[in-house]
């Protein structure tokens, strides 16, 4: 990416192992993701650009003489982050916050719109899969760098607990697998916010039982409306922008929990006061999706969930360009791309 709007494919040199601990990825399957339509919306033109994309499958194709864990000819799943796998946070399950993290296709790393890129601490960030390049739940295993762990931490955020409430801001990629992490988690009513007609179609086919299509002041008393006068158990803000995220305070019943994973395009918090007056939890940040991939990948391996249903579209890397306009123009909920 060039510049807002401005997506080219260009020819640059092919990665190489750095340092002992890297691996080369041949990528087999990558995305766009909602959150680059940010930069496409609103990047500053740039004489280097940014290689972009951070969601991807792909083939080991080299590894440093340190890497333990991989070996060439290994399909593995490269989460968004970069995590080393040894420090205290990634122990913890939280390798979006390692002391070594940095985010694929962000600030200068290379990006996963590629044929291939250099995975650094690539033992820490890659995570192994024992299935075949063509395998047909491929669209769903993707989801695991990105969407669908993203929904999840959304919903764990939120505490999502069987039997109880769970709204969901945003009908984008992340807000439709926070329907199908909702429904997984046990909510027994999840209303799904958006106005999109494909989307929400899709939304209620992964479980969501009812439908806001209103916003702000409106939307708030239908979800009202709809939780018996007091709000939703767990709010899952999906989008990042004020109203939203005010929205979703909002639409919290007293005591509840809102987990935002929409990437805030604004650096105050709205909602402060509502929050504090209804006692309601807000917490967020980028999704450990590392972390999640042990517990989400049985269910698309035995077919409980199926987010791959997320890409309406899958293009050559010639086509990337076209792919962020039609997600841009909502004319897709999400791009798939095989190079
Ligand atoms: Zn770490």
């Amino acid at each position: 990416m060039r510049a807002a709007g401005d997506v080219r494919i260009e020819d640059v040199p092919d990665p190489s192992i750095l340092d002992p601990t890297d691996a080369i990825l041949r990528v087999t399957r990558a995305c766009i993701c909602g959150s680059d339509l940010w930069p496409y919306a609103s990047m500053e033109p740039s004489e280097t650009g940014q290689s972009m994309g951070h969601e991807a499958i792909g083939i080991v194709e080299d590894i440093g003489a340190e890497v333990r864990m991989l070996k060439r000819g290994d399909l593995v799943v490269m989460p968004f982050a970069i995590s080393d796998g040894t420090c205290e946070f990634c122990h913890q399950g939280l390798q979006t916050e390692c002391v070594h993290v940095a985010f694929f296709g962000n600030n200068g790393m290379n990006g996963a719109q590629a044929e291939a890129l250099r995975i650094p601490y690539a033992d820490g960030t890659l995570y192994k899969l024992l299935v075949r390049e063509d395998d047909a739940l491929m669209p769903s295993l993707l989801t695991l760098a990105d969407v669908l762990g993203t929904g999840h931490h959304a919903a764990v955020l939120a505490k999502v607990a069987p039997g109880t409430s769970a709204a969901v801001v945003g009908d984008g990629a992340v807000g439709l697998c926070g329907v199908i992490a909702a429904k997984r988690l046990g909510a027994e009513q999840i209303i799904i916010m958006g106005r999109h007609e494909d989307r929400l179609r899709l939304a209620k086919e992964f479980g969501a039982t009812d439908v806001v299509s209103e916003r702000g002041e409106e939307a708030v008393e239908r979800v009202h409306e709809l939780t018996g006068g007091f709000g939703a158990h767990s709010v899952l803000e999906c989008v990042g922008l004020n109203q939203s995220t005010e929205t979703a305070i909002s639409i919290a019943r007293p005591g509840g929990a809102v987990g935002r994973v929409g990437v805030p395009q604004d650096p105050m918090m709205p909602g402060s006061q509502a929050a504090f007056y209804g006692n309601i939890t807000v917490g967020g940040g980028p999704a450990p999706v590392r972390a999640y991939i042990d517990e989400l990948l049985p269910d698309i391996l035995e077919g409980r969930i199926n987010p791959g249903k997320v890409f309406d579209r899958n293009i050559g890397l010639d086509e990337v360009p076209d792919g962020y306009r039609a997600m841009a123009d909502r004319e897709s909920i999400k791009v798939m791309v095989t190079p």
